[in-house]
């Protein structure tokens, strides 16, 4: 590959999902001075310490999977907190690796940041097309920011910072937290408890005909990395599977893989969110990638870091 094994690559967030992730598949490929820091070490919020590091380690490259998240509800009920420090993380590291003369970055966004109501599959052109999800529009407000930041520093100052769009994303080191995580996470955790008890039921939020989309996360990182390795120049792509299911399939998928036999039963106090999100990934199909975790084997294998975790 067109980047040598000793590249200084930054990896922020790595304790989490995604960052995890990308220091696996870095790893994987060979590359030998990967940066890390725990929040303990330097707090993404804190522009002046975010500015002295980068300066002090000139990483060749930045990746930006530091954020805040979370599902549904957390989205719709820390509203602030998701603008402020996605915001906060995002102008810190941008401007941050500017000044420190990074030449490479690698922005990661989310599909909600695309219109509500828009054209399916998404395509990378319909940003800023129309009215966001009321109940992520501030997360999404904050990573169309990012976005916004990284082109606009590419297109200023000649960097090569872009951003890239994964669809919902599960497996190893994801949330579990019923209140806080996404709904692919909460159902493995759910029906493996009902499983466990001997319940009758399971509970599904919303109305189940949402449809979404899930890539499993070591397949998102295959494809960062490979972007990086063949310089791709922005500003905005698209990474997904190409296929969405309803979230009573997935409810169903998830009951069948952990063994669990009850019922669905719907509870509509809980938002839908977004009707459909399927990205479109012919831009990524045509760089020579696609997507090899099928769901029902993702699924097993995010249940089983689960169970690890409970042990
Ligand atoms: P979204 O993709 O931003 O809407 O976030 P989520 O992954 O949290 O939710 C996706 C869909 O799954 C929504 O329609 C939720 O109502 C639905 N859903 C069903 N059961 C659950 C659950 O237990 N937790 C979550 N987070 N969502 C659920």
């Amino acid at each position: 590959h067109s980047i040598p094994s000793d590249a200084r690559i930054f990896v922020t967030g790595h304790g989490g999902m995604v960052g995890s992730a990308l220091v696996r598949r870095l790893q994987a490929r060979g590359y030998t001075q990967i940066l890390t820091r725990t929040r303990a070490q330097l707090d993404l919020l804190d522009q002046a310490a975010v500015y002295r590091y980068l300066v002090e380690h000139r990483p060749d490259y930045v990746f930006i999977a530091a954020a805040k998240v979370g599902g549904i509800l957390a989205n719709d009920t820390e509203r602030a907190d998701f603008l402020f420090q996605n915001l906060q993380i995002e102008l810190n590291l941008i401007h941050g690796a500017h000044r420190a003369g990074v030449q490479r970055l690698q922005f990661l966004g989310s599909s909600c940041i695309y219109p509500r109501d828009c054209p399916q599959p998404i395509r990378e052109e319909y940003l800023l097309t129309g009215p966001l999800e009321p109940t992520n529009e501030p997360y999404a407000i904050a990573k169309i920011a990012g976005v916004k930041l990284a082109e606009s520093y590419s297109r200023q100052h000649g960097r090569q910072y872009i951003s890239v769009m994964p669809t919902n994303l599960y497996g190893p080191g994801d949330t579990y937290d019923l209140a806080s995580s996404h709904v692919l996470p909460a159902l493995i955790r759910k029906a493996d408890e009902a499983r466990v008890r001997g319940d009758e039921q399971l509970v599904v939020w919303g109305s189940g005909t949402p449809r979404r989309e899930f890539l499993y996360v070591d397949d998102l990182a295959e494809a960062c990395v490979l972007l990086m390795e063949q310089g791709y120049d922005g500003p905005l792509l698209n990474i997904g599977t190409g296929t969405d299911v309803s979230i009573r399939e997935l409810a169903e998928t998830v009951m069948q893989v952990v063994g669990f036999e009850g019922r669905i039963v719907f509870d509509a106090s809980k938002p839908d969110g977004t009707p459909r999100k399927l990205l479109d990934v012919s831009r990524i199909q045509a760089l020579g990638w696609s997507a090899s975790t099928g769901l029902r084997e993702g699924i097993a294998r995010a249940w089983a870091d689960f169970r690890r975790g409970q042990a």
